[in-house]
């Protein structure tokens, strides 16, 4: 019974071994004995148990396979220790040919398993070079760095005016959003167009867009990683837009876009420049309709920052 126990925790620590090196799938139907095989190799997978030395002396490369393919790889700190096993007579008597499904060609990583500083210098190379907001569109659709996207139905990029002197930064896509595949178009978006409506706007003209471009799952608020990943592609947009005013939307938007630590109770209502890319605009932030909805108390607030967008606008 003790030694069941033992040899259960033994097997248990074993997988979770292979589990944090990155292990995760099971690559055929039936397990495989490798020790009990010796040096041979099954015949037809690229199988080597060694590198062989190109010339030069240095090992040749060769392409990644099983478990260690995921791009774990083992150092000799991290091998588990070696349990000696019987040595199969040699030469090794041949393994009854084990039958396998087919092996599927591995997909590429995603991006968003890439490292942070990767995935950040991708987008900022990808972002410079869309040369119009269709390109930019396309290039997001394409872009696999920010983790959000493989939880979101769509991607929410923009409405209203391809250029505009005003445009509106919000925090995330909820869920109308992600099924449209537009900002703001669910009860905030609502009450957005009748604060703008209130001074003389409509979607015509402004342009609308959110500091990430994906639903996060649960509408939790973007992680600062999430907004980062993204920033290069909102600096292009601004670029491209070409603005003179942004009004920053809610907290998370002033946080992301000014890059400051206070609520948005102390940032509101100031105008601030900030550069963007490579343009300069002054920005404003108000509170977000969503909390709108929730506190209509402080309506009042968000009116005085409209007033002010209004007097910039006619300056
Ligand atoms: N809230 C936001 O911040 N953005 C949207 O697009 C919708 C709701």
């Amino acid at each position: 019974m003790a030694d069941d126990d033992a040899r259960t925790a033994t097997l248990a620590a074993l997988l979770a071994w292979h589990r944090d090196l990155g292990a995760a799938d099971a690559v055929g139907d039936a397990p495989v004995d490798w020790l009990a095989r010796g040096n041979a190799a099954p015949p037809g997978h690229g199988f080597r148990l060694a590198r062989t030395a190109a010339p030069g002396g240095t090992a040749a490369p060769e392409a990644p396979v099983g478990p260690l393919a995921h791009g774990a790889t083992a150092t000799p700190s991290q091998a588990p220790p070696r349990v000696a096993q019987p040595r199969p007579a040699f030469p090794p008597t041949p393994a009854p040919p084990v039958a396998r499904p087919p092996v599927a060609p591995m997909a590429p990583r995603p991006l968003a398993t890439a490292s942070p500083d990767a995935a950040l210098m991708a987008a900022r190379t990808a972002a410079r070079q869309a040369g119009s907001l269709e390109e930019l569109r396309a290039t997001l659709a394409g872009f696999d760095g920010c983790g959000l996207k493989a939880t979101a139905k769509n991607l929410c990029f923009y409405r209203g005016a391809a250029q505009s002197r005003l445009m509106l930064i919000g925090e995330a896509p909820g869920r109308d959003e992600d099924l449209q595949g537009k900002p703001f178009v669910g009860r905030a978006g609502q009450l957005l167009d009748k604060m703008l409506a209130a001074i003389g706007l409509t979607e015509a003209d402004v342009h609308i867009t959110n500091i990430v471009y994906w639903r996060p799952p649960g509408n939790r608020v973007p992680t600062p990683q999430e907004a980062q990943v993204c920033r290069p592609f909102i600096e292009r947009q601004v670029e491209l837009v070409a603005p003179d005013f942004v009004l920053l939307l809610g907290g998370a938007a002033a946080k992301g876009i000014l890059d400051v630590a206070d609520g948005i109770m102390r940032v509101r209502g100031k105008w601030r420049e900030v550069t963007l890319g490579e343009r300069t605009v002054r920005t404003i932030a108000t509170l977000h309709p969503a909390y709108l909805l929730r506190t209509p108390g402080a309506k009042r607030l968000a009116w005085r920052d409209l007033l002010a967008v209004r007097a910039a606008l006619d300056a």
